[in-house]
């Protein structure tokens, strides 16, 4: 068993593990929540699903009043998904490296299957954040995922797009420091004061105002690339004194396709000779219309990320694919990460999410 258990506290739900494998047989994490004494086997299901290094953890916090709760309270049955990029898997640090080909191709797909075989003709929205909605795109308009109620994508989805100086940063890394390095680690007491990320450290440390190195190179340069992955004042104190549990190592396999899809302003498919991705479109946004749900892009009015990707999809799918159903919501005051782990997200961001999810779970006539 490779997959780390869930940092979580169910007090009125009950969580069921399902054993996961991806179709080039990696071991993945699936868990159903229900409610504690709960039959109900009609609830809509949303399966949720976390960014490159988090891990659905971050859905389940034990310190604020968390994603999964207020799905249950909603009428929902929520589904854990860990791709293979979670900190709960061991991949990020070891293990064959992988692209976003691999996640879309492999893992997705599989999951959605999964889930289907459990709770039959039932409702099935997604719910993705970060990179887990960048290669849930790439199933969708591969045609790999059908048939869902709806996805939220949270942060980004079709049209990743970075700060200038990020991009910069993102093509020194891939170029400069992935031949060398495997992952870029967070946890600053795991890698001390004298090693080769220590000038990294440092220069994430500059103009911080939290003392905390873990916070800096999260907050002041996500893993090095200068961007910021949260509104600071808006996490718990127990999720900030934690945040190496919840963001784990960042791998560097994964730079030189996360730089290519950057630099196109789209998702597009790293493999380009190697048939066993043939599924995969070459460009995602060319083959939007084969995505056949209602989507929600959401992102927080201060996304120091990925900036104002997800409004950038919502003009580029209102032009190029009119009839989707594809609404956008900006959450005043929040960042990226924050907008799933915020100690007020369940007041802030939530209700947006549940709402819009609620209308599209009615039976239809
Ligand atoms: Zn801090």
């Amino acid at each position: 068993m490779t997959l780390r258990p869930l940092m979580a506290r169910f007090e009125s739900a009950t969580h069921e593990p399902h054993p996961l494998s991806s179709e080039d047989g990696l071991e993945l994490g699936l868990t159903r929540v229900v409610r504690a004494g709960s039959s109900d086997e009609t609830r809509p299901v949303v399966l949720v699903t976390h960014g490159q290094t988090a891990s659905t953890d971050m859905f389940v916090l034990p310190e604020t009043r968390n994603f999964v709760e207020v799905l249950l309270d909603a009428g929902f049955e929520p589904w854990l998904f860990d791709w293979r990029g979670s900190c709960r898997l061991p991949y990020n640090e070891s293990g064959t490296p992988y692209s976003f080909d691999d996640v879309a191709l492999y893992d997705f797909p599989r999951a959605v299957s999964a889930v289907r075989a459990r709770i039959g003709s039932r409702k099935l929205f997604v719910v993705a954040h970060c990179v887990g909605a960048l290669t849930l795109a790439m199933s969708l308009s591969a045609g790999l995922v059908q048939n869902l109620a709806g996805v939220v994508a949270q942060g980004v989805f079709l049209t990743p797009k970075l700060a200038f100086g990020s991009r910069l940063r993102l093509g020194f890394m891939a170029d400069l420091v992935r031949p060398w390095v495997g992952n870029v680690p967070v946890d600053f007491r795991k890698v001390g004061l004298r090693s080769k990320f220590t000038p990294l450290f440092a220069l994430a440390s500059i103009g911080a105002d939290c003392p905390d190195p873990t916070c800096q190179i999260l907050h002041n340069s996500a893993w090095g690339s200068g961007a910021s992955l949260f509104v600071h004042d808006n996490l718990h104190p127990t999720t900030h004194d934690r945040l190496a549990d919840l963001l784990g190592p960042a791998p560097t396999c994964i730079l030189p396709h996360l730089r290519k899809m950057e630099l196109a302003r789209s998702v597009v498919r790293w493999n380009e000779g190697d048939d066993r991705y043939r599924a995969l479109p070459a460009n995602a946004l060319d083959q939007a219309h084969r995505i056949d749900c209602p989507l929600l892009l959401l992102s927080g009015s201060r996304n120091g990320l990925w900036l104002d990707s997800n409004k950038l999809c919502l003009d580029v799918l209102k032009k190029r694919q009119p009839q989707l159903d594809v609404r956008y919501v900006e959450v005043p005051g929040y960042g990226h990460f924050d907008a799933f782990t915020g100690r007020s997200a369940a007041l802030d961001v939530f209700p947006y999410i549940t709402r819009w999810l609620s209308e599209r779970a009615q039976p239809t006539a």
